[in-house]
């Protein structure tokens, strides 16, 4: 939307979502969004931390950007009518800044206390629907990039009613997020499938940094619930980690205690739950944490449990991929006329780990540079006009709804057990071969779960194929068989797909 904004002075843009356009990874984030308001050391500090989180392989360009550029958005933000939280909680009152694990000092705007990113997702729907260039289709999912002489001319979608359809544009942006549901845990929503990584890898693009997937270390653990997020802003207001015995371990882990980076927090969740449940503790913590965290709380309240009163049950879920399709600043993928922005992109901003709350900014960020960069290019396809035209789906017999949700959980259950959050080669090496077993009962069809289940396997194939080859520990990259960092481990795992189509 950040970048659909922008072009909308240049032509007509068309977004295309698989849901309603405001179901996304970005209305479920809680805790904020992080940035540098405040001048010059403001910034300096913002991008000292977005380095040292991302574990040596930070992109400084891109890091300097986004801290850089990241003011102005929200400025903009607010301009367009996004209601930050601010105190006494009138218009005219500071903006509240809050604090999350590895930022050297409370940066983190947020909204109705712990639906940050939902409202910024109706602020930004609110101005998309007022432009009269942008038309909305929803309920739609692009199936496959079109390439014609080794340019992206457009895309293959299904339309709400199942038909395949091709949509020809003079330049398409990859805005699709991230691939949670590639694991059997994760906090992420169902349209977070890997769907744009996939299609580029297949058209040909360049894909880097695969293995880096953070894991967030406090999602709710209660049988039958989902792993709902329990922000790390619950940690930033006080709340301790505390295991079966009632003791509370992050000292044994890390200096930072429960604010620890990500990965080192949820490995020692991961390690101290093998003792029984680990818990989030704030009943020492004073003020009203109904208020501060509505939506957590009410959440709570389905499980006859309260954020003051009761130890919350919790333990690690899939949350964020920081590789992706490979981008300059501008959003320029390897392949002429492609672009991405966002979770699916990988401008090495986040490096191998990402700083908590840096996403959305990201988003904002790069979605506007990636709309100067398709504004500024001259693409000349046809008149460039927005044509469509329908095409008969092929004529393959499509694998059973019951069959093909099968089979996508077994991909997810045996990436989470062998390519999850503590990884070594004999796991990686049963994840491959699992894979590999997996890809002749592939679902078939022209329908949107069986082309989420394939993009699956691209996307779980090339995590593997990533983590494998990267023999250190590195950011959210933890091996068993190598728990140190490697001196080589400084560069980047880059892979480029071929040129194939989805049969
Ligand atoms: C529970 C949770 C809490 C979070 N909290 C925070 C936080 O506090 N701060 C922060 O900075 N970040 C947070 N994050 C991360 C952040 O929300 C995401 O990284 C970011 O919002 C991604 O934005 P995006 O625009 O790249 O993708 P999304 O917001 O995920 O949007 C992707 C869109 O693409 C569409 N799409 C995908 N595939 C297709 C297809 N094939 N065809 C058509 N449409 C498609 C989807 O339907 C969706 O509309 C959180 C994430 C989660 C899940």
């Amino acid at each position: 939307m950040s970048a659909a904004i922008r072009l909308a002075n240049i032509g007509t843009v068309l977004v295309v979502t698989k849901e309603e356009l405001a179901e996304s990874n970005t209305a479920y984030a809680q805790g904020g969004i992080a940035v540098a308001m405040g001048g010059d050391e403001d910034v300096r500090l913002h991008l000292e931390d977005t380095i040292a989180a991302g574990d040596g392989l930070v992109n400084r360009e891109a890091a300097q950007v986004l801290v850089e550029q990241g003011s102005q958005r929200v400025e903009e933000l607010l301009e367009w009518g996004t209601a930050f939280d601010r105190e006494g909680g009138t218009a005219a009152g500071a903006l509240l800044r809050t604090r999350e694990g590895a930022h050297s000092l409370s940066r983190i705007l947020h909204a109705n206390g712990d639906a940050t990113g939902r409202e910024i997702a109706v602020s930004l729907l609110r101005h998309v629907r007022g432009i009269e260039n942008i038309e909305l289709m929803e309920w739609a999912t692009t199936v496959d990039l079109l390439v014609e002489d080794g340019r992206v001319v457009g895309v293959s979608l299904l339309d709400g009613e199942g038909g395949l359809t091709t949509v020809l544009a003079r330049a398409v942006l990859l805005a699709s997020g991230g691939a949670g549901q590639i694991y059997s845990d994760t906090t992420n929503p169902a349209v977070a499938t890997g769907d744009g990584i996939a299609m580029a890898y297949r058209a040909g693009a360049a894909v880097s940094d695969m293995e880096f997937y953070q894991f967030h270390p406090t999602a709710f653990s209660m049988a039958g619930a989902p792993r709902f997020l329990m922000s790390e802003a619950l940690r930033g207001e006080g709340a301790w980690l505390v295991n079966a015995r009632g003791e509370r371990f992050m000292e044994r882990y890390h200096p930072l205690l429960e604010l620890a980076p990500r990965d080192v927090v949820a490995r020692a969740i991961t390690r101290e739950g093998m003792d029984g449940e680990v818990y989030l503790d704030m009943r020492h913590v004073v003020g009203d944490l109904f208020a501060r965290f509505p939506g957590i709380s009410k959440f709570l309240t389905k499980y006859r449990l309260e954020l003051g009163r009761d130890l919350i049950p919790v333990r690690p879920a899939a949350h964020y991929l920081m590789g992706g399709v490979k981008t300059d600043v501008h959003g320029r993928t390897s392949l002429p006329g492609l672009f991405a922005a966002g979770e699916v992109a990988c401008t090495g901003v986040h490096g191998a780990n990402r700083l908590a709350s840096n996403s959305l900014l990201e988003g904002l960020v790069f979605g506007a540079l990636a709309a100067e960069a398709m504004e500024g290019e001259q693409l000349g396809v046809g008149s460039g006009e927005l044509v469509v035209g329908v095409v008969a789906p092929r004529g393959e017999v499509a694998t059973g709804e019951v069959a093909t949700e099968r089979w996508i959980a077994e991909l997810r259950d045996l990436m989470w057990k062998d390519a999850g959050l503590l990884r070594d080669h004999n796991g990686l090496e049963r994840a491959r071969r699992g894979l590999d077993a997996l890809a002749i009962t592939m679902p078939r069809g022209l329908f949107r779960r069986g082309v989420e289940a394939r993009n699956l396997h691209v996307v779980a194939g090339l995590i593997v194929a990533a983590a494998l080859g990267r023999e250190e520990s590195r950011g959210a990259h933890y091996r068993n068989d190598f728990p140190e960092h490697d001196a080589v481990g400084l560069h980047s795992v880059m892979v480029r797909g071929e040129l194939r189509f989805m049969a």
